[in-house]
C-alpha cells in the first residue's frame, strides 16, 4: 500500500469569494433597479459586503447549518447572499416567489428556515404567508421608493461593518438548498454542500460545456431561485467574469437593452424568455447589433428546432442544456463539437437535429437510459429512463421518507424522464414519465389540479394533460367528464380553482368528453390523451 501525498484541500465557497476579492476586484457587476437604473461596483466591494453580511448574519444569532431564505430577484443583494450564507456557515434556501403563497410557507417551514432576507418589492408577497411561518427575523432590501417599517435593514446592518469570524467549514457541510415541484406530491427539499456546488461550478465552466471566462459579461436571466440560477453566479465568481443582473425587468425589450449597453456575451434562461427575445428582434432587427455573438444556454425545457434556427439568423448561438433540481442542476450540455460538428457542418439538416438533442453529461456526471429489458444500448434510438449519477447528484430529499423510489437499489437517480442515448454520447429527451406540465419553466402537477376539478359539483372525472404551446412550451388543458344533467364553463371550473393554485397553474382551456380512456386496470391513459389533443389550438 501507498499512502497519497497530497494535501487534504477542502472544496468550499469560501475559496470562491477570496479567489474573487483577490485576484478580480476591479471586475464589475451591475444590477437593474427596481426604478430602472442601473446599480454598479466591483468585486472589491462586493467581497468586503459579503464579509460585512456574513458578520451580521453572525450577530444575529446564525448558527452552523441554519437555514437562510430568500426572498428575491437576480441583484447584487441576492449574490451576496449566495455567498454570505454559505461562507458564515449557514444554509442559503431559495424562495421562489413564483408559488402560491401556501406552498412558499410549507418549504419555509419544511426546510426549518430561521431568517428570510426579503425584496422590499415582495413583502406584500410576504403579508400573504407571514401568519403561516416562524422567520426570527426578516432583513429587508429596501429598492423601491415606498417606505415601510417591517424588519432589519440589509443596508443599515451592513454598514454597521462588523468584524467577521470565519467558521470552519468541511466541504460536506451543506451550503444550499432548493424544493422541487418537478414530483408528484409535496415539493421536495435537495440540500447542496459545499463540495457539489464547487465541483459542479468547475464542470460547466470548462470550454466544451457552458464554458465561462474571465472575459465574459454573463447575464443570469434564470431566476436565482431556480436552482442557484443553474449555478452561473458561482461560474461567474470562480472565473471572474463581468456580471449583468437583470433585476426585475424580465421583458425582451429590458434584457436586449441590458445586453447592449453592459456588452453581454453569454446569457441563459428557459426556452420562453428567448421566444420573446426573437419576437423583438423580428419586430426591430436594426435596435439591437451589439448582441451579436452572444452563447445563450437554454434549459428547463426542450429548446424547438425552429427558436435555434431563428436565433442563429441573429447570430445568437443556442446552448442547449439538461438538468434538474436534484442535479444541482446542470447534468448535459450540447456543445456539438467535434466528430458531430463536423459531420453537422457538411449537413444543415443534420446539424439542427443534433443540436436539439439535450447534449452530453459533463464530466464526473454518468448517464444511462433504462428500458423494461435492461440498460439501453447508445444507438440513439432505443428508449429508456434516464438515469444518473455523480457528485452534484441527491442522494435523498430532505427529511422525508417519501420520494425515497426515485433512486435505484443500485445508486442511481431515476429522473422521470425518458430518452434515447446515440453513439457519441447525446442524450435526446422523447417524453416524460412524471405526471407533470412544465410551463415557462413553472412545474404544474395535474395530478393536484385534477383532485381538486373533481371536488366540483359538476365534474364527474377530470384529466389535465400537458399540451404544446407555441409561448409557454406546454400549457395545462383540462380534459373533463360532467356529471349527468350538468354543465360548467371554464371561469367556473377555474374560479373553483383560484384560491388553492398559483394563477399560471390554471387549465387555459378544457375540453368536455364523454368518457376518459383507462387501461385495463382503471388509470387513466394519459399518453393516449396527449397524443388525441398534440395539435390543440390555444387561440
Ligand atoms: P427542475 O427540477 O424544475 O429543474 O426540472 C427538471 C426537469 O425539467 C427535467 O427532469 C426535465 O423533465 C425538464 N427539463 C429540463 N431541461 C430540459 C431540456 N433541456 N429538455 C427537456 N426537458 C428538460
Amino acid at each position: 500500500m501507498i499512502a497519497a501525498t497530497m494535501m487534504d484541500f477542502p472544496l468550499t465557497l469560501s475559496h470562491v469569494l477570496e479567489r474573487a476579492g483577490a485576484l478580480f476586484g476591479s471586475t464589475e457587476i451591475v444590477s437593474r433597479l427596481p426604478d430602472r437604473s442601473l446599480h454598479r461596483y466591483t468585486y472589491r466591494e462586493f467581497h468586503r459586503r459579503v464579509l460585512a453580511l456574513a458578520a451580521a448574519l453572525q450577530g444575529l444569532g446564525l448558527r452552523k447549518g441554519d437555514r437562510v431564505a430568500t426572498l428575491m430577484c437576480n441583484h447584487y443583494a441576492h449574490l451576496e447572499a449566495y455567498l454570505a450564507v454559505p461562507c458564515a456557515g449557514g444554509v442559503l434556501h431559495t424562495l421562489n416567489l413564483r408559488l402560491h403563497p401556501d406552498d412558499i410557507a410549507y418549504i419555509a417551514n419544511h426546510a426549518g428556515d430561521r431568517f428570510l432576507i426579503i425584496d422590499d418589492a415582495l413583502l406584500p408577497l410576504y403579508e400573504k404567508f407571514s401568519k403561516l411561518t416562524a422567520f426570527e427575523r426578516v432583513i429587508v432590501v429596501r429598492m423601491s421608493a415606498e417606505a415601510n417599517a417591517l424588519g432589519d435593514d440589509y443596508e443599515q446592518l451592513i454598514a454597521a461593518n462588523p468584524v467577521f469570524t470565519p467558521p470552519a467549514l468541511a466541504e460536506t457541510d451543506a451550503a444550499g438548498m432548493c424544493y422541487t415541484s418537478g414530483t408528484t406530491g409535496r415539493p421536495k427539499g435537495v440540500v447542496y454542500s459545499h463540495r457539489s456546488i464547487v465541483l459542479h461550478t468547475l464542470a460547466t465552466a470548462t470550454v466544451d460545456y457552458i464554458g465561462v471566462s474571465r472575459a465574459d459579461t454573463l447575464c443570469p436571466v434564470v431566476p436565482m431561485f431556480h436552482v442557484n440560477a443553474w449555478g452561473l453566479p458561482y461560474t461567474a465568481l470562480m472565473v471572474g467574469a463581468k456580471l449583468a443582473m437583470p433585476g426585475p425587468h424580465l421583458d425582451a425589450v429590458s434584457l436586449l437593452d441590458l445586453y447592449e449597453a453592459e456588452r453581454v456575451t453569454i446569457t441563459a434562461g428557459v426556452p420562453t424568455i428567448w421566444l420573446g427575445i426573437q419576437q423583438a428582434l423580428e419586430h426591430e432587427p436594426e435596435r439591437w447589433r451589439l448582441t451579436r455573438g452572444m452563447r445563450m444556454v437554454v434549459g428547463g425545457a426542450a429548446v424547438p428546432e425552429a427558436l435555434i434556427r431563428a436565433l442563429d439568423r441573429y447570430d445568437l448561438q443556442v446552448i442547449h442544456g439538461w438538468g434538474m433540481t436534484e442535479t444541482s442542476p446542470v447534468g448535459l450540455v450540447n456543445c456539438t463539437k467535434g466528430e458531430l460538428k463536423d459531420r453537422g457542418d457538411r449537413d444543415e439538416e443534420l446539424s439542427y437535429a443534433l443540436r436539439t438533442k439535450q447534449g452530453v453529461p459533463l464530466p464526473f456526471f454518468e448517464i444511462r437510459a433504462v428500458a423494461e429489458k435492461g440498460v439501453a444500448p447508445w444507438d440513439g434510438k432505443t428508449m429508456g429512463e434516464l438515469q444518473v449519477r455523480g457528485p452534484w447528484v441527491a442522494a435523498s430529499y430532505h427529511e422525508l421518507a417519501e420520494g425515497i423510489e426515485q433512486w435505484t437499489a443500485d445508486g442511481w437517480f431515476r429522473t422521470g424522464d425518458i430518452a434515447t442515448i446515440d453513439r457519441a454520447g447525446y442524450v435526446n429527451i422523447t417524453d416524460r414519465i412524471k405526471d407533470l406540465v412544465k410551463s415557462g419553466g413553472e412545474w404544474i402537477s395535474s395530478i393536484e389540479l385534477e383532485n381538486a376539478l373533481v371536488s366540483h359539483a359538476a365534474v364527474q372525472e377530470a384529466a389535465v394533460i400537458a399540451v404544446p404551446h407555441p409561448k409557454w412550451g406546454e400549457r395545462p388543458l383540462g380534459v373533463v367528464v360532467l356529471k349527468a344533467g350538468m354543465n360548467v364553463t371554464r371561469k367556473a371550473l377555474n374560479d373553483h380553482l383560484g384560491p388553492r393554485f398559483a394563477s399560471y397553474a390554471l387549465p387555459d382551456a378544457y375540453v368536455f368528453v364523454a368518457e376518459i380512456p383507462r387501461t385495463s386496470t382503471g388509470k387513466m391513459m394519459k399518453a393516449k390523451l396527449r397524443e388525441a389533443y398534440k395539435n390543440w389550438s390555444w387561440s
